[in-house]
């Protein structure tokens, strides 16, 4: 195989077949498939210990499987070392050589493979992360965001096919990572190439990724479109990891139209057939917080919506939204975002509301799933 690090990225989709990874008796990654499609920007989603640096690294050549194989442009790389594979890694700590400036930090993969010009490659890359006028520093010189930009071109500068990305922002506090999540994205739709990235963090990979893989115990639970995992989940760990869900115990009734109906404490509740991932008859339907409208209760509601009526337990003011929690007669605590827009109803700890939505925005799963998985919060 030719060195494929010199050529230009020739591109290829990265495709995991029956990849898994054991040590000893516990599997860290059960055997697992996976396409991730050239050019696009990936995220590996999970709480820690879940299994995705593990497949990050399996990609990398950084780990050897358990089982499976690994192709990246169609070519078999399972048996590659990682400086044979066509992949370069950004970890989170920059690993920056301290002694060089950031010009040479760039320039060392080009300089190590022995090529003498590399002054407008360098340029180049120096312009695609903004970081032009730093040349010369050294990288102790640098913000936190600015290393990791520098870690960024000093990779790209490599032409791989595919750039791994291992939490590269954990290292950062909130409104940077922001500010960087933004700025990799616009990377990404610049030069072309496939990011996989590996976070923790569900809106750092809402934010960037076109697809997310969801994993769980080692396992991918659910894979998608951000916006598709977001409103379609198909798991309580799902519904509850990425963003946050209103999961309200159920049993199904009947059908009408379109719609399931429910019945949740004796009180009567309609959902789309279409958002729902199951045939049992013990269901949570799922309501996401934003969803919701409260008002008081008496005030009129329209036609057609979900109601449930309750008292309001916890009311913070955050600025663009007041958080509610209300303790609804379906006997649970219900959270409720209102955006703060042209009113300010302002409603106190015991203030009798009714809780309404459209039917249509709400999902429903299978009640034999824990209610709080991918909460933090659910049983050991
Ligand atoms: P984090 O975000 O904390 O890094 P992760 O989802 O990336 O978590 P992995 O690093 O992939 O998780 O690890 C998956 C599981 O495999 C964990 O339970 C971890 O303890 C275990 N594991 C990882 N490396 C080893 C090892 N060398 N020997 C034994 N167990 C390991």
């Amino acid at each position: 195989m030719t060195d494929q690090l010199s050529g230009p990225a020739t591109g290829g989709d990265v495709k995991l077949t029956g990849i898994g990874k054991t040590y000893g008796a516990f599997t860290a990654v059960h055997p697992l498939d996976l396409t991730v499609p050239q050019g696009s920007f990936f995220a590996l989603l999970g709480a820690s210990g879940c299994g995705k640096t593990t497949t990050l690294r399996m990609i990398a050549g950084l780990e050897e499987p358990t089982s499976g194989t690994v192709l990246i442009g169609g070519h078999d790389v399972t048996d590659l070392p990682p400086y044979r594979r066509p992949v370069n890694t950004v970890f989170q700590s920059y690993a920056l050589f301290p002694h060089l400036d950031i010009f040479e930090n760039i320039a060392f993969g080009l300089r190590r493979r022995g090529k003498k010009d590399v002054r407008k490659q360098v340029e180049d890359m120096l312009e695609l992360v903004e970081l032009g006028q730093y040349a010369r520093r050294k990288p102790h010189q640098l913000s936190g965001g600015q290393q990791q930009r520098v870690a960024v071109a000093r990779a790209l500068i490599n032409h791989p096919q595919v750039l791994l990305l291992d939490e590269p922002l954990g290292a950062l506090d909130l409104k940077l990572r922001r500010q960087m999540q933004l700025e990799l994205k616009r990377i990404q739709t610049e030069v072309g190439i496939t990011f996989v990235h590996v976070t923790h963090d569900q809106e750092e990979a809402m934010t960037m990724a076109d697809t997310i893989a969801v994993m769980n115990g080692g396992r991918v639970e659910q894979l998608g479109a951000p916006a598709d995992l977001y409103e379609n989940p198909g798991t309580t760990f799902v519904a509850n990891f990425l963003g946050q869900s209103n999961l309200i115990p159920a049993q199904v009734t009947g059908a009408e139209g379109g719609d399931l109906l429910l019945t949740a404490s004796g009180v009567r509740l309609a959902v789309p057939k279409a958002r729902c991932s199951t045939d049992a008859k013990k269901v949570y339907l799922g309501i996401r917080p934003e969803k919701i409208t409260v008002t008081r209760a008496g005030e009129a509601v329209a036609e057609g919506r979900n109601r449930l009526a309750g008292t309001v337990v916890d009311s913070s003011f955050i600025g663009v939204s007041t958080q509610y929690v209300v303790r609804s007669e379906a006997g649970q605590e219900i959270a409720v975002f209102e955006q703060n827009m042209d009113r300010d109803i302002r409603l106190a700890p015991g203030d009798p509301v009714v809780l309404h939505w459209n039917p249509a925005h709400s999902f429903c799963l299978d009640a034999a799933q824990a209610i709080d998985a991918g909460t933090g919060e659910e049983a050991a």
